[in-house]
């Protein structure tokens, strides 16, 4: 069977690490690609998804039979407190043009990016599928986040007015190759691991902010491409699904920042600026129960394994890496 696959945001953190499992996994794997299926990593110099002309062009232009919807306006915690109006619009623009001429374009199937930063702040754990919308979101990514969550309401009502097959998924953390170092923008594990080459390099301490005690769960950018492959394949249900690691694998960041001196083989050590002030909350866990039972087998790449690929990554691509 023949089917255009466009990956929208197919240039980012999460879009190439599709693009290299469906490039490198054996024939014969479940993630593997398929004869007669064409890939399509799009960014947004193919077309900015805000304008909705741009991104009708982008779908005449490949006649896309299924899409994996990641493109989005991404910001750390600093961007996204300050600009919540510009988080909040961008991203909205960017689904109801991307749902809406998806459905006029008669597209199959639509899987659209979350994140567990869209649950109600004050929620009891574990975070599960049925919460999203259960309470208010933290006040500091309120726009980013309610954004987020109205791309689930209009997953719904495109399958009750018209019968679409929309859906979507609610990953945690993600890390892996290709992901933003940007010291003031970038997320934990990569500010981290960009704080701690600039530390070897220059022979100066890596300060890690807070005591280090925080909990929470990352996923390898690869084994979550394995999971958006299956759903797409394999899960025809409106309702989102967590993609995480087990609740069991939380790791504490004083977990992380040590497993990223020993893989960057540095020899002074992390140091924790122990101000609990600079913690965020002690743990989020978010249950992948409805994804293992789903899925069925999987198994996700040990976090060192993961955490030396995306070092070397680094490494090798420091000079054109978003630093
Ligand atoms: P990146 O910032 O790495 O990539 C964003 C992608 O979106 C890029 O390809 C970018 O294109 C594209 N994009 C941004 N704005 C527009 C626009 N106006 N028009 C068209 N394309 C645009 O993001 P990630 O890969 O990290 O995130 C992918 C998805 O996963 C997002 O929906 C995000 O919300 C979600 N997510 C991410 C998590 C994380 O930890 N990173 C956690 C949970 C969810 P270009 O390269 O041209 O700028």
């Amino acid at each position: 069977m023949s089917a255009v696959i466009l990956v929208t945001g197919g240039t980012g953190l999460v879009g190439k690490a599709i693009e290299y499992v469906i490039e490198n996994e054996p024939q014969g794997s479940r993630f593997a690609k398929r004869p007669g299926e064409k890939w399509i990593f799009a960014s947004s110099r193919d077309a900015d998804l805000r304008d909705p002309k741009q991104t009708l062009e982008l779908f005449e232009k490949y006649q896309p039979t299924h899409v994996i919807h990641l493109a989005a306006l991404v910001g750390g915690l600093f961007a996204n407190r300050e600009r919540k109006a510009t988080f909040l619009r961008d991203n909205m623009l960017i689904n109801d043009n991307v749902l809406h001429t998806a459905r006029i374009k008669k597209v199959q199937k639509v899987i659209s990016c979350l994140s567990t930063c869209v649950f109600p702040d004050k929620i009891d754990y574990p975070l599960t599928e049925e919460k999203v919308h259960l309470g208010p979101p933290h006040d500091s990514n309120f726009g980013y986040a309610y954004a987020k969550r109205m791309v689930d309401v209009q997953n719904h009502a495109y399958k009750e007015e018209f019968g679409c097959n929309f859906t979507s998924a609610i990953p945690t953390n993600v890390f892996g190759p290709h992901d933003n170092f940007n010291l003031r923008h970038a997320h934990v594990i990569p500010a981290l691991i960009h704080k701690c080459y600039l530390a070897k390099k220059n022979g100066t301490p890596f300060k890690v902010m807070g005591d280090g005690s925080p909990l929470r769960q990352f996923i390898y950018s690869r084994d979550l491409a394995k999971l958006f492959i299956w759903q797409l394949r394999e899960y025809d249900d409106v309702e989102p699904v967590i993609f995480s690691v087990d609740e069991n694998d939380e790791i504490s960041i004083r977990d992380v920042a040590n497993a990223i001196v020993e893989v960057m083989k540095y020899d002074l050590g992390a140091q924790f600026e122990n101000e609990p002030n600079d913690n965020g909350q002690d743990r989020k866990p978010a249950s992948n129960a409805k994804l293992m039972k789903l899925i069925g087998e999987f198994k996700f790449t040990p976090f060192k394994e993961a955490l030396r690929e995306s070092v070397a990554w680094f490494l090798d691509n420091y000079d054109n890496a978003r630093t």
